[in-house]
């Protein structure tokens, strides 16, 4: 269960990090370490890389920052271009290598990881309010008992109710100090 949540999560992270890099470098700006390109109108096009070739049908389109060839219909965005020119077992390496050129910021984690830290926050603080209230209901079983000296019984209620509420800041601080020290169970 875990493991799984966890490579969901690395993919989510993946997929975050490789559509920062492909929105941040023109294709246009990497082709040329492997390619010799020549323009043609506002696209530009070369010898496919990727199969052996005599006349230009590898085209690079500025507008979906893609390319494309007409001989082997080899296609792809920046990264595969870089994946497979690079030489890089992975295209996770791919990416890392260009965000780090190309200076793309990669998202540190994924929206499930934020929302999954959100989630154990109130967790905690739930848990945190659980066992104050516990402390509260110890503490005034343990000095409560100056309420029985008071003899009017409206009174002896209010009393009562303003103690344990009072004994709510105690409890709280205790209850937080337990958590903390990790001797919860
Ligand atoms: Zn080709």
């Amino acid at each position: 269960m875990e493991a799984t949540k966890t490579t969901e999560a690395q993919f989510n992270r993946f997929l975050k990090s490789a559509e920062a890099v492909k929105d941040a470098i023109p294709i246009m700006d990497l082709a040329p370490r492997y390619i010799d390109l020549q323009r043609s109108g506002g696209n530009y096009l070369g010898l496919c890389p990727f199969h052996s070739e005599k006349t230009t049908s590898f085209y690079l389109y500025a507008d979906t920052n893609r390319y494309y060839c007409y001989g082997c219909k080899a296609t792809g965005d920046v990264i595969n271009l870089h994946h497979r020119c690079g030489n890089f077992g992975t295209l996770w390496e791919a990416v890392v290598s260009l965000a780090e050129e190309f200076g793309v910021t990669l998202p540190q984690h994924s929206d499930r990881w934020h929302e999954w830290q959100d989630e154990k926050g109130r967790r905690w603080h739930k848990a945190e309010e659980v066992l104050a209230r516990a402390y509260q209901r110890r503490y005034f079983r343990l000095f409560g008992g100056y309420l029985d000296s008071i003899e009017d019984p409206d009174e002896r209620k209010t009393e009562a109710a303003a103690f344990y509420e009072d004994l709510y800041t105690l409890a709280r601080l205790s209850a937080s100090y337990r958590m903390r020290s990790g001797d919860h169970e």
